[in-house]
């Protein structure tokens, strides 16, 4: 069955976007990315669009559906920081990462919503962060964003979860990806201490949690927010 669903990541060209790309693949699905830059991995569709532009996202998500079909399965992956202080924070800092981390995901699932509601089956799974309920210093832009995620998909599930429609959050902690790893060295091995498993986490680590929540066997699971985070936020 899966090989017959279509799967959309957005920002799929890299990170976990990517690695959720490819471990879709893996299992078998027709799986396409949204990438502003580069492309997806091998035995991808690339569909060129930025999260913040509805009628680029749109037509991005037409041309996946005439040349893959109908898409089953959306992850909300595409995501920016812009970390400051509040006081530092200007208008642009905070509008641009809502914009792109809540408003993106926002605008996609809409998209999706139709679809899906004529296939009386779906699967969103938004890509949310530790510090969306942990919080984070310098990052209340992001944090926000992150966290209203989950307010999306326990709304999402309230208004489609009769059409074996499930949306769900995943909360990944520190995963190595570009977005770490433009972190100074002594603030990753701060972080490292605080990480009962004692590292970062890998992407691919990721995306076999959100494989699993896209597959059959998550069919009762929706409106939950599940950590992949070595420990970090246990309790949040
Ligand atoms: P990266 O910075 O490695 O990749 C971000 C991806 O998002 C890229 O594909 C990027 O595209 C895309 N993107 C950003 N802005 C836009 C936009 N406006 N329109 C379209 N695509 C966009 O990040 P990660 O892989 O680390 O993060 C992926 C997701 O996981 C994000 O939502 C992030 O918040 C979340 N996350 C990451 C954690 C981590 O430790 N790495 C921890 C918790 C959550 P482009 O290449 O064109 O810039």
């Amino acid at each position: 069955m899966s090989s017959e669903r279509v799967v959309l990541v957005t920002g799929g060209n890299r990170g976990i976007g990517r690695a959720i790309a490819e471990r879709f693949v893996a299992d078998g699905y027709r799986v396409a990315v949204t990438a502003r830059s580069g492309e997806g991995p091998e035995g991808t569709l690339t569909v060129r669009a930025d999260v913040t532009d509805a009628a680029a996202l749109d037509a991005a998500y037409t041309e996946v559906e005439q040349q893959l079909g109908p898409i089953a399965i959306v992850v909300a992956n595409a995501g920016i920081t812009k970390d400051t202080l509040l006081l530092r924070m200007t208008e642009e800092d905070f509008d641009s990462v809502v914009s792109t981390n809540l408003g993106g995901a926002f605008r996609v699932v809409k998209r999706a919503a139709k679809g899906m509601l004529r296939a009386r089956w779906g699967r969103v799974i938004l890509i949310s962060s530790v510090v969306g309920l942990y919080g984070s210093a310098g990052q209340i832009n992001y944090s926000s964003s992150k966290s209203a995620l989950v307010g999306f998909a326990r709304s999402l599930t309230r208004e489609l979860g009769a059409r074996s429609i499930t949306a769900n959050v995943v909360a990944p902690g520190f995963i190595e990806t570009d977005m770490t790893a433009a972190l100074p060295e002594d603030t990753q091995a701060e972080y490292k201490k605080n990480i009962p498993a004692g590292r970062f986490g890998d992407a691919a680590e990721v995306a076999a949690v959100v494989a699993w929540l896209a597959s059959d066997d998550a069919a009762y699971i929706s409106g939950a927010v599940i950590p992949v985070d070595g420990g970090l936020g246990m309790g949040h």
